[in-house]
Parts: structure tokens; sequence; C-alpha cells
């Protein structure tokens, strides 16, 4: 079997360095499929982009036919199969939002140019860096005609792991007997974790979350805001972001669009809209989906109902969405790259 090639961008970054590994050792892709790593990141970084890759070596993986280190587009996006999309540009102090977009738009309009030239059509994207949904949609804009704008796709799956911990920590079950939360919008303090169909198997029989937990005034609040402003607390805490959950996560997301979904499972995914719940086409917002893990396809979960509370909370993470996008369109015009 020829190796899946698979890129990670910002590799010499923190969340770079605990992805890499899942994804050598076979936990991301199986352990009988052989990968070949292309670690991105910029030329200031080269350094620390080799001592990662004589680490990888060390480590004497089986699965890992090669690891190569790389500073430059061409190199990077060649043949690739999968994209890891984590390296960003980081706000700095003072920095107004408008101007982290409009240099994230350079970075990932050049990516989507990239990709456009260099990969193959079905390499499958998954953006981590910071305004992931935001960036995702960019690097999909400028890859359209080769790579379709349904393989890029933005992580959530740190919150949807976040509230799948929250909810079995307060049904007293372990985090394996919950399934089907939501994360719905942006990656962002606006989005909206959802409990609302999800499931909890306790004393062996599968219950709805909101009789397993049995405090609706917690699902309707402390739950949402925990998970919504958890990256924060773990920043305060550690000092360092969530770098570990993150890779795990991203690694998560990746492995479930190989793989596919469990049967009677969903998981959050933004992904480019196609008008479901209402919500503007080709905007990436995260939906559940199901993945079908023989032609690695997705699909948003059709027919949920949705109340006024989970209708007003999504609208707002759907105008954040539309706002940062027409900036970063904005941004767009105005970068000469
Ligand atoms: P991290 O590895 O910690 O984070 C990388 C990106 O992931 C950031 O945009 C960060 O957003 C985002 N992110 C998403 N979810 C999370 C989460 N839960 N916790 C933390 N971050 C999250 O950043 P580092 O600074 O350690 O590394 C970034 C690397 O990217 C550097 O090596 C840099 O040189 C490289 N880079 C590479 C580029 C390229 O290859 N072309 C372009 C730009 C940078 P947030 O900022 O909001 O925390």
């Amino acid at each position: 079997m020829a190796p899946l090639r698979v890129l990670v961008t910002g590799a010499a970054g923190q969340i770079g360095y605990s992805i890499v590994i899942r994804i050598a050792d076979g936990t991301v892709f199986g352990k009988d499929t052989p990968v070949h790593l292309v670690l991105l990141d910029i030329p200031q970084c080269a350094n620390v982009l080799e001592g990662v890759v004589f680490e990888l070596q060390d480590c004497a993986l089986p699965t890992l036919h090669g690891v190569e280190a790389v500073t430059e587009e061409k190199a990077a996006f060649k043949d690739i199969d999968y994209a890891f999309l984590v390296g960003a540009m980081p706000r700095r102090e003072g920095m107004e939002r408008k101007d982290l977009l409009a240099a994230n738009v350079r970075i990932f309009k050049s990516q989507g140019k990239a990709l456009a030239e260099y990969a193959k059509p079905s390499t499958k994207v998954i953006v981590v860096g910071n305004p992931a949904n935001t960036n995702a949609f960019i690097a999909a804009k400028y890859a359209a005609g080769k790579v379709p704008a349904r393989n890029f796709s933005a992580m959530t799956r740190l919150d949807h792991n976040r509230a799948l911990a929250q909810v079995a920590l307060k049904a007293g079950v372990t985090v394996g007997d919950v399934k089907n939360v939501i994360i719905w919008g942006n990656h962002s303090s606006t989005q909206f974790p959802d409990a609302r169909h999800a499931q909890v198997t306790k004393g062996g029989n599968s219950v709805d979350a909101y009789t397993a937990v049995g405090d609706d005034a917690f699902l309707q609040g402390d739950f949402i805001s925990t998970v919504q402003k958890r990256g924060g607390v773990i920043i305060e805490k550690r000092k360092l972001s969530s770098a570990m959950s993150a890779a795990k996560a991203a690694c998560d997301h990746i492995h479930d669009w190989h793989f596919g979904t469990q049967p009677g499972q969903h998981v959050s995914m933004a992904v480019p809209s196609d008008g479901s719940y209402g919500i503007p086409e080709g905007l990436i917002f995260s939906f559940p989906v199901t993945i079908d893990g023989n032609t690695k396809e997705w699909k948003i979960v059709q027919g949920l109902s949705l109340d006024d509370f989970a209708k007003q909370k999504i609208a707002v993470t759907t105008k954040e969405l539309e706002e940062e996008r027409d900036d970063a369109l904005k941004a767009c015009d105005e970068s000469s790259i």
C-alpha cells in the first residue's frame, strides 16, 4: 500500500508537536496504514522542525514510512491526501480583530491556491488555526475548481469532546456512555453546545441527556458557558493553551472522516453549509454529521427539532460567522497575494 501523504502546518508549534505522534503511530489512520508525514512551518522555525523530525525517527514507528520538514508551500502541498492546517497568525497584544483576520486571510488564501496547484483533488482538509471556520472558508474559496468545498472543514471536535465530558461528569457516567452532543456554529465563544439530542447510557438503559442529568438549568446555563469558555480557563491555569486536547480532537476528527462514524452516532464538524437548518449556503458552520467510512463523505444530520432557545443561540453564532466571512472577503480583495 502506498503511504498516505499527510501534511501538518505549524508543525513546530505546540499543537503540531502533539498531533504528529498520533498520525505517525497509527492512531489516526490505523496500524496497517503507512504514512508519510510532511511538516511545514515558517523558515525561522526550520531548526525546531528538524528536531521534531529527529524525534519522530527516534520513536521507531513501523507505520511511519517517511517524514520530511519543509518551509515552502510547493513542497508541502504536493500530492497530499490529508492536511492538518494548524499554523496561523497568533493574536498579539494590541492587535485588532481585523488585523488578525487580514494576516490569516493572507496565509489561507495562499494555502488554498497551493492546494489547487499541488494537492490531490481528493485531499481532505481540517483547519485548526484560528479563526478556524473563516480560515477554512478562505482556503476553500481559493482551492475551488480543483479541491471541492466539501473537502474543507474546521475543527469543533474539541468543543464536542468538552461537551461530552461535561455531560458525563454531571450525569455520573463515563464519557463512553455519552453520545450525540452537538456544537453548532463557530469555533468561538458564540458557539452553541447543545445536549438536547444527546443520549446517555445509565444503568444499562439509554436515556436522553436531559433526563440523565436531571438539571435543565445546568444544560441551558453553566454547561454551555463552561464549554464556550474552557479554552480561556485552561490558559489561565496552565499559562499555556490546551494543546494536548486540541491535538487529540484534530486526530479524532480526521480518524472519523477516514473510517466513518459509529452507527447511531454523529460528531460535530464545521463544514460548508448546504442550507440545512436555515444556515446560509457556503458558510463553514459546525453541524452534527455522520460519515460513511467507505465513501469518506459526510452528511449533515437532518430533521432535528430546534426550540426557540436553540434557534436564538444559532442565530447569534450565524451572525458572527457572516460578519467574519464578509470581513475576510474584504481583506482578500485588499491582499496582493
Ligand atoms: P499552537 O500550536 O498552540 O496553535 C496553533 C493554532 O491553533 C492557533 O491559531 C490557535 O489559535 C489554534 N487553536 C485552535 N484550537 C486551539 C486550542 N484549543 N488550543 C490552542 N490553540 C488552538 O500555536 P503555536 O504558536 O505553538 O504554533 C503555531 C505554529 O504555526 C508556529 O510554529 C508558527 O511558526 C506556525 N505558523 C506556520 C505557518 C505556516 O506554516 N505557513 C503560518 C503561521 C504560523 P489561537 O491563536 O486562537 O490560540
